[in-house]
Order: C-alpha cells, then sequence, then structure tokens
C-alpha cells in the first residue's frame, strides 16, 4: 500500500485531534523536494516512505512536530539538506528529533554478540533525549519492515535480526504492543520461513472452528452484561504468530496445549466494571488455576494494565480473557506513545522535556518486584545519571567504559598492545585528540604502528581514566614486556648494523651497550625495543667505534696484566652497588624509580636478571615487600663508597607555558654541566606544559642542586623525580 500526502491529510481532517496542517504540508513539500529522483528498491519514489511512517504516527495520535520530523526523517542523511535549514524552517523541536533519528540510525546493530543487545537497547534509548524520536524510529522500522519483500535475501536476514534483537524489546519496553506483535511476526516470517509457515497453516486448519468460537463466547459474555452502560467493547482474536511459535518452539509444546492462541477482549469504562466483568467471567467458565493475574492492581513495567484470566467453556477449548478500560486499551497498545493521544497536536514543545523523565519514574513508581524493574532501573541510570559510556568499535563491538574515558582508556580495553601501538584515535571518523572524553554512542577507531620503537607516552598515565589503562601503561614503562623488547630491540639494531656494514662480535655489542650505561647487551636491547634509546642517536658513534677497532694495529700489542685486573674490578664496581651476601651479582637499576647514589635502596633478586636496585620509597617495593612469596628475595644493598658512574634520572617539570620556556630550562641544565639524553613536552589543558627531562646524572648532590636551579626558573611550577 503506498501512502499520499492527500490519504495524510485526510486522516488529520477526520480525526478529532488538533492539527497544524499547514506546517504539515510545508514539511511534506519540503522532503518530496529533497527526495526528488530518488526511489525505493521497490520503485516508488522514496517519499512514499517518510509519507508512510508519518502515516503511522499519526494512527498512534503522535503531535504535529512529530509528524513533521517523521516526514523529514531521512532528509538530512539521504539528501545534501542541512540540519539549520530544518532549525530555521520547522523549530528546534523537528530539528532535534530529525537529528536524533539520523544519529541512532547510524549506531552500528551487532547481533552477533548477544550479551550487548542490552547494553545496544540502552543506548539508543539514551541516545533519544526525547523520547518522540525512538517512537519515529520505531515507526520507521516497521514501514521498512512492511515492505521488506524488496530487499534481497542477505538483507532480509539482517533487518529481520535487528528489528528482533533491539526494536521489538525496545516497543515492548515502552508498552508499544500492537507494534512490538508485528516486528515480531515479520521479523520471524524472514529468519523462520518454514516454522512460520507451519504455525500459520495449523491456525488456518483450525480457522473456521475457532471463528465461529470466538464468536460462539463474544455472544454468550454480551448476553451475560447487558447491564453494564454504556455498552462494553468486545473482541475476540487469535494470538500473535510469534507468540505462539515461541510457546510451540521454545517451550516444545504442541499447538493443543498451548492455553491462549484465543483471546477475548472486555474494554469497559471504569475499573469497577473490570472487576464486575470478571467475576462474571468466573461465574460463566471454569477458570484454569493460576492464570489470573491482575495488572490493574499492579501494572506491568511498561505501564500494561488490565485484568488476564484463562477458562475453559463447554467446548473444552481454553481462551484467555482480557479486561481493560478504554484509557488502559490505549496505553497497551500504543503504551508510550498514548501519551500524546489527549494532548493538543498543535504544540508540543511543553510536553518534550517533561515526557522524557515522568513515564519511566511511573513505571518504577508502579511496580517494584517485576523482573523488567531492574532493567529499567538500569536504563534510568544509564538515562539519568550515567556512570557508564557505551562506545563501538567500527565493527560495532560495545565497550564499556566509566564516564570520562579516552581514547587512550578505549585502546587499552581494547587490547594491552592496541594500547601501546596507538599513535592516534578517530572518533566518528574524525581525528580525536589523546585527552578527547568519549560519549555513549560514539563510534572509535585506534590507528596503532608496528614501528619498534613505538611505546605509549608518560603523560598518558595522566590522560586516562582507568586503572586498567593506567596498570597497562605503568607495566609496559615497568618493562613486563622485556622478552618482547628485547627481540624487538635486537631486530631493529640488527637492521642499522647490517645497514652500516658492521659485523659485531659479543665484546663489541657489550661495549656498545656499556656506553649507553647498560649493563649487558639484553638490557640495552630491551632499552631499544621500548624506546629508551634511540637508534638513531647511536648509529653514528657506534660506527665511528667499530672502525676504529677495525683498523690493523700499528704498534704489537703490550698486554698488561695489571691492566687487565683493574679493568676486571672497574667492570665488576661499575654498578656502584654492593650487594650482600652475594658476590659478582649482576645489578640492574629499576625504571621505576632510577635511584641514584645517594638514595636509600633496596634489591630484589629477579629470576635470571641479577639484582634489580629500587629506591627504598619507590612504590613497587612498598607494594611488593608485603607479598610473603617473594620476601626471601628482597635483600639489603647499599652504595659503595666509590660509585661515581653516570646514572640516568627522569625530571619532571611542569611549568607556566611561555615562548622559550623550554630554552630556558636547558640553558640551566648545560650550565650545571648535566647532559641531557631527551627531553619530551607537552601542552595541559590548564595552559601549563608538561616537560620530561632524561639526564645524565652523577649522583642525588648534583640532582638536588639542578632542582633548586629549575625551581627558579620563571613560571616554573613543580620539579619532580619520576619513579618516586
Ligand atoms: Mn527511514
Amino acid at each position: 500500500m503506498v501512502y499520499t500526502i492527500e490519504m495524510l491529510m485526510q486522516r488529520i481532517r477526520s480525526g478529532d485531534k488538533q492539527y497544524d496542517p499547514e506546517k504539515i504540508q510545508t514539511a511534506y513539500e519540503f522532503a518530496e523536494n529533497a527526495h526528488k529522483g530518488q526511489v525505493r528498491t521497490s520503485g516508488e519514489p522514496y517519499i512514499s516512505h517518510p509519507v508512510a511512517v508519518a502515516y503511522i504516527l499519526l494512527e498512534m495520535c503522535m503531535d504535529t512536530d512529530t509528524i513533521c520530523a517523521a516526514l523529514l526523517h531521512d532528509v538530512v542523511e539521504d539528501t545534501g539538506v542541512e540540519l539549520d535549514t530544518i532549525r530555521r524552517k520547522f523549530g528546534e523541536d523537528v530539528a532535534l528529533m530529525v537529528d536524533g533519528v539520523t544519529k541512532i540510525g547510524q549506531v552500528p546493530l551487532n547481533t552477533k554478540e548477544e550479551q550487548h543487545a542490552e547494553n545496544i537497547r540502552k543506548i539508543l534509548m539514551a541516545m533519544s533525549k526525547d523520547i518522540r524520536v525512538i517512537i519515529i524510529k520505531l515507526a520507521d522500522r516497521l514501514h521498512n519492515m512492511r515492505t521488506l519483500a524488496c530487499r534481497p535475501p542477505e538483507k532480509q536476514r539482517k533487518t529481520s535480526l535487528e528489528t528482533m534483537s533491539f526494536y521489538a524489546p525496545i516497543a515492548h519496553r515502552l508498552g508499544m504492543n500492537d507494534v512490538k506483535e508485528e516486528m515480531e511476526d515479520v521479523s520471524l516470517y524472514y529468519l523462520d520461513p518454514y516454522g512460520y509457515k507451519e504455525v500459520e497453516s495449523a491456525l488456518a486448519a483450525r480457522k473456521d472452528k475457532g471463528e465461529s468460537f470466538i464468536d460462539t463466547i463474544k455472544r454468550r459474555i454480551a448476553e451475560r452484561i447487558t447491564d453494564i452502560q454504556p455498552p462494553p467493547v468486545i473482541e475476540g482474536r487469535v494470538k500473535s504468530i510469534y507468540s505462539i511459535y515461541k510457546k510451540v518452539y521454545v517451550k516444545g509444546k504442541n499447538l493443543d496445549e498451548i492455553y491462549d492462541i484465543y483471546a477475548v477482549r472486555v474494554i469497559v469504562h471504569s475499573i469497577v466494571e473490570c472487576y464486575n466483568v470478571l467475576g462474571v467471567i468466573h461465574d460463566m467458565f471454569r477458570p484454569i488455576p493460576y492464570r489470573f493475574k491482575d495488572y490493574i492492581a499492579t501494572p506491568k513495567p511498561n505501564r500494561y494494565q488490565s485484568l488476564h484470566t484463562t477458562v475453559i467453556g463447554r467446548e473444552g477449548i481454553p481462551f484467555e480473557v482480557q479486561i481493560r478500560t478504554f484509557e488502559m486499551h490505549n496505553t497497551a497498545q500504543y503504551g508510550i506513545a498514548a501519551h500524546w493521544k489527549y494532548k493538543a497536536g498543535i504544540g508540543g514543545k511543553k510536553v518534550a522535556g517533561e515526557q522524557r523523565f515522568d513515564w519511566i519514574r511511573q513505571i518504577l513508581d508502579q511496580q517494584q518486584e517485576a523482573d523488567d524493574v531492574e532493567q529499567i532501573a538500569e536504563a534510568v541510570k544509564v538515562d539519568l545519571a550515567p556512570d557508564d559510556v557505551y562506545v563501538f568499535t567500527p565493527k560495532g563491538d560495545v565497550i564499556t567504559l566509566p564516564l570520562g574515558s579516552t581514547v587512550i582508556d578505549f585502546a587499552y580495553a581494547i587490547h594491552t598492545q592496541v594500547g601501546n601501538r596507538m599513535t592516534g584515535a578517530k572518533v566518528g571518523g574524525r581525528m580525536a585528540t589523546f585527552d578527547y572524553q568519549l560519549k555513549t554512542g560514539d563510534i572509535v577507531e585506534v590507528m596503532t604502528t608496528n614501528s619498534p620503537n613505538y611505546g605509549p607516552n608518560r603523560h598518558w598515565l595522566d590522560i586516562a581514566k582507568t586503572n586498567e589503562a593506567k596498570a597497562k601503561i605503568r607495566s609496559w614503562f615497568k618493562r613486563e614486556c622485556r622478552a618482547e623488547n628485547i627481540t624487538r630491540g635486537k631486530t631493529a639494531f640488527d637492521a642499522e648494523l647490517r645497514r652500516n656494514s658492521i659485523v659485531p662480535d659479543d665484546e663489541f655489542l657489550l661495549q656498545v651497550a656499556k656506553r649507553q650505561h647498560f649493563d649487558n647487551v639484553d638490557d640495552f636491547y630491551a632499552a631499544i625495543g621500548y624506546g629508551g634509546v634511540a637508534l638513531s642517536k647511536i648509529m653514528q658513534k657506534t660506527k665511528e667505534e667499530y672502525l676504529k677497532l677495525q683498523k690493523p694495529p700499528e704498534e704489537p700489542v703490550q698486554i698488561n696484566i695489571s691492566d687487565t685486573i683493574s679493568d676486571n674490578i672497574a667492570r665488576k664496581q661499575s654498578s656502584g652497588v654492593i650487594v650482600d651476601g652475594i658476590e659478582g651479582c649482576d645489578v640492574r637499576f629499576a625504571r621505576c624509580c632510577n635511584p641514584l647514589p645517594g638514595d636509600d635502596i633496596i634489591g630484589f633478586v629477579t629470576r635470571g636478571f641479577g639484582v634489580s636496585v629500587h629506591k627504598l620509597d619507590c612504590k613497587n617495593v612498598t607494594e611488593q615487600q608485603s607479598n610473603p612469596a617473594n620476601s626471601e628475595r628482597w635483600i639489603s644493598v647499599k652504595w659503595a663508597a666509590s660509585a661515581k658512574a653516570i646514572y640516568e634520572a627522569i625530571l619532571d617539570i611542569v611549568a607556566q607555558d611561555r615562548n622559550s620556556l623550554i630554552a630556558d630550562i636547558t640553558t640551566a641544565i648545560s650550565a650545571s654541566r648535566i647532559p641531557i639524553h631527551e627531553i619530551n613536552a607537552h601542552n595541559l589543558k590548564n595552559g601549563n606544559a608538561s616537560i620530561s627531562v632524561t639526564l645524565e646524572i652523577g649522583g642525588v648532590e648534583q640532582l638536588k642542586n639542578l632542582v633548586v636551579k629549575l625551581k627558579k626558573i620563571e613560571g616554573v611550577v613543580t620539579v619532580e623525580r619520576t619513579g618516586k
């Protein structure tokens, strides 16, 4: 059936609700013009679709603005029209609804992940700030389901799955029973055509018998309640195919065992009459035990109210009787949409905000124990005071994160390696900054690199919101991915060596490592692996050293024994740390706190990498010392008197950003004759800059003096050694 604007206008004129036909006509003409030339798969002009959607909403007695938004709902998405144009022509409410429908239409619906279905339903609800948005979306989907026959089979299946998983449950939650049943039946038709036809033909076989049965029952009831004035409306019907299908296929029941294939409905004018009719029915037919439900005293969470009972008549066929008032009937059909029925069709403005919350509150007030209440309470929480944001991967998987989470948290939530290798992120197809705070419904794409020198940045720790992400970043810096870093570093270094035609032996490698202040080659590789050593900075020097070695000695080499011995001693003491009880032990300095001579220190016997030396007040020490499993492995260490080696220290400086700030800092450091390994700066949100400097330090005293100097620089707020 093709709906036209004339039918729409006819319906408006014939109804008793006040509409603004001029505004609706204008919206139609605007949409008609915008969609000009577009056709649906069925071959009909595209405009027939928005008109049909508007018609469905008109049948639900929705207001003028909703009808206009329905006519315009695909204009922004499918034609070049700007939202601003709609706002100017049709007002803020219509524009917001069109925008809302467009946005929830873009939410990827992944029907494979069952556990996410509930989340996605919540998202769709939460994104519909104005509940009319989701009502339009449901009408849109309903019309697409009605016209699904024209689409290719795989599209039919996908759309039906989405409808069954997301839209029908939402219609149910909003109490829109007619919409829900039609959606389920049509979806079933495409999802299980054989099952559908089996139920359909089983019902058809019973059709004549069923119809005359329903008619008899209706007549008999009508005869018994003639004293009720004005007379009640009595309806009879066969229940929806999907509801019967579920009982046959899911609960494994025989069609004859199903009580409620047939249903009779008695609609009266007052609640008192409802209970009176119930009494009459129970007097006429034999009630089946435990099948009576009083949804008037305790309405369903979606506001449904009725009395339900199942009875058996003389024919021996059980049937369900529903008794309700006209008002309840209206709510049962249209659910939340029934709200608009008695409201003016024009000027929906004042209802928009109030509508969003009131119905949810009503539901919660009415019914505390029903199964759905928990779910609705959840939905309300998301709606009113969200703790979580729900965002999507480009494939449509849902990632739940606490409010305030950034793209960094998102990347680490997907996988540690995705986080560690993240170079940037796109939100909704646009580049986002690392500190971008995610919003529900965002589609986030993380860009990564396989570059071996790449890893997280230290200042991500300040940006990340979740403890998971922070822990993963920290552990990366603690080099828990050491084995991988070694492999990565070795591969990168070997490639550079080949490029420079260097064929090193073990001793040469050790020499290179030592020049970078590592005790062994693996530590050196690991540092390359996590980006602590930049190959670009060391290759020139490495090549020079190598070429020097390759020169034939001009004089015969004199082996000087005392040199060898002193070299040996120097090597043993190169760490400058004396380890109690263990001789000749390999020592390395923990990267989490980078102890310097003069610091109070403690050692930890690692598995296979010697003794790792931490500062006594290092956080990892305080955390780990309480672990009884490792208590044996903590040993006391102290600095050798001769400890004069060069150590690496990292200072984090926070300062008000200004011109030549970095220059002033580097000048101060150079003036103290301290070599700078690395300097990184970035802007903080509050107008400050954070500068991280990696230095070669001779000891704690030297460092303390430098900190005093740095603090005197104009604008410097704090200077801290990291790893504390
Ligand atoms: Mn549409």
